[in-house]
């Protein structure tokens, strides 16, 4: 079973795992409330089937058999070019509005495999073991997750000092089976509809604290893994009222590890600084970031064009401002692509034979938040009161008001009401509702927040030399002595 369907993944998620929602524990997949969710996950395994040509690739190690594209180590431009395509396929399913289709974690595993020359720096039953999970991966077609922020409140200490120190997840013990690990991790975005939490780091950790250098991946049915929801967004409506709220909300939590048995054959990296504070920084700029560019590109296509198909409900579409804002969108999709584009092309060999697009791509952190929230903004700036006006469609099927409504709330330019209430719904959906405006909160922080990527996009310009300009410019004009 190398490529799953919806239904097989649906059955995948009877398994005991504990999750928390409101105010209960629920059993994930038979709970009404989470139905679309996991409708709308399951909807994304038919997709890669249904757009197979794309998202699926021959799997090099079992003749015939087929794999997710997301899952292949790339070893060249050829390589990145069909990743590309089945990525892009991929993120169409939602138009970008999930942000944690398995194919996300898949591409930064395939990436932390591709990497072996890192690993060697540590012991190499690490490696081993990450390879073989690898495997399990693409055999198993299995949903993963990731949890890799540690879970610190006072930023005034060190994300692993003062009160975060006990809060955050680490090793308490081992035994002759696994490692024991304790504590929280921020977040878990399609934690309770996941198969596995891959557990890795995000930023560097100083030398003596080891503890918490752990990369491992562990089933979320596994005894003390607790999941602890925010509320649910997702609605129980028609596809054509809620397009996004019935189908795509990919419930994030809290994971608190309670005292975690790890089996070793899952311990990747346990106390080994080298891997551990290497891995991220030479796998994500530009490998991680093909995938969440890919993504941001599609949806910011289909914003651009939500946000013309809403003017041309108000017929504003030759309003200047109007007209400005819709360049200023796809400005930013301009500016997206090309980015991807240089850094595809701009690919290289970054170890072990590695071949990921330029790490400049990352440069993308730095700006996108902010792109998507003025999206937002855009989209309520010129939907106005219209993305109120919004009757559900299954109201123009009521004979007592169905009249009414085509008569007072019809669209410009002859557009019949239904259109307009799909239309602004959708628009609603997208960026009012409450699962849009989590989509926002998850578009500002899924990549950390856009003030830490700024800082260390800063960080390395200094590193990297890019300055000195100044002086040049002072010397060759004769300000200052040469
Ligand atoms: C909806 C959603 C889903 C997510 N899903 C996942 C997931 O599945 N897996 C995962 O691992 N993570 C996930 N994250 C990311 C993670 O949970 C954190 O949000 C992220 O790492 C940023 O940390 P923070 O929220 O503490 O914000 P911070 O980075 O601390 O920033 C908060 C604000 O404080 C300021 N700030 C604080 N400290 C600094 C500093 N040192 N330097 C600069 N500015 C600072 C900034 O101005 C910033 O705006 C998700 C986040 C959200 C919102």
């Amino acid at each position: 079973m190398a490529v799953r369907t919806g239904n097989q993944y649906i059955e995948s998620l009877d398994d005991g795992r504990e999750v928390w929602l409101g105010n209960k524990k629920i059993d994930v997949a038979h709970d009404p409330l989470l139905r679309g969710s996991i409708g709308g996950m399951a909807g994304y395994f038919d997709w890669q089937n249904e757009y197979a040509d794309e998202c699926l690739i021959d799997d090099p190690e079992k003749p015939g058999e087929k794999m997710n594209v997301s899952l292949m180590l790339p070893k060249s431009a050829e390589d990145l070019a069909i990743r590309h395509r089945g990525l892009e396929r991929l993120s169409r399913y939602s138009n970008g509005m999930l942000g944690r289709t398995p194919d996300y974690v898949n591409v930064v595993l395939s990436g932390h495999t591709a990497r072996s020359d890192i690993w060697a720096r540590g012991k190499p039953e690490g490696y081993e073991r990450l390879a073989k999970f690898h495997r399990e991966v693409i055999d198993g077609d299995l949903a993963l997750t990731h949890t890799i922020v540690h879970a610190n409140i006072d930023k005034s200490a060190p994300p692993l000092a003062g009160m975060n120190s006990d809060l955050t997840l680490r090793v308490v013990d081992r035994n002759e089976n696994g490692i024991v690990v304790r504590g929280g991790k921020v977040l878990a975005t399609l934690g309770p509809l996941a198969d596995e939490l891959y557990v890795y780091s995000s930023a560097p950790i100083p030398s003596g604290a080891e503890e918490y250098a752990l990369i491992f991946s562990i089933p979320v049915k596994t005894k003390g893994v607790i999941q602890i929801c925010r509320d649910h967004y997702g609605v129980d409506a028609s596809v054509a009222d809620a397009p996004f709220s019935s189908r795509f909300d990919e419930q994030d939590s809290f994971v608190i590890f309670d005292d975690v048995e790890v089996p070793y054959e899952r311990v990747f990296c346990d106390g080994d600084l080298t891997v551990y504070n290497n891995l991220n920084a030479g796998v994500s700029p530009g490998n991680t970031l093909q995938q969440t560019a890919i993504r941001a590109m599609v949806k910011l296509e289909f914003a651009y064009d939500l946000c013309s198909s809403i003017a041309k409900v108000t017929n504003s579409l030759a309003y200047p401002e109007t007209a400005e804002m819709l360049g200023e969108i796809h400005a930013y999709l301009t500016l997206t692509r090309s980015a991807i584009v240089g850094a595809e092309a701009r690919a290289h060999d970054w170890g072990a034979g590695a071949f990921f697009p330029h790490r400049d791509l990352s440069v993308l952190r730095c700006v996108m938040p902010g792109w998507m929230s003025r999206v937002n903004q855009i989209i309520r700036v010129i939907g106005g009161h219209n993305l109120l006006c919004t009757p559900s469609l299954e109201l123009f099927e009521n004979p007592e008001i169905a009249d009414k409504l085509r008569k007072y709330l019809p669209g410009s330019n002859g557009m019949p009401a239904e259109e307009r209430a799909r239309i602004m719904r959708m628009a609603w959906d997208f960026a009012g509702s409450a699962l849009g405006s989590r989509v926002e909160l998850y578009e500002m922080f899924y990549l950390t927040s856009q003030s830490r990527a700024r800082i260390g996009d800063h960080m390395n310009a200094q590193r990297d030399g890019e300055w000195g300009q100044v002086r040049e410019f002072m010397q060759k004009s004769g300000i200052v002595a040469e």
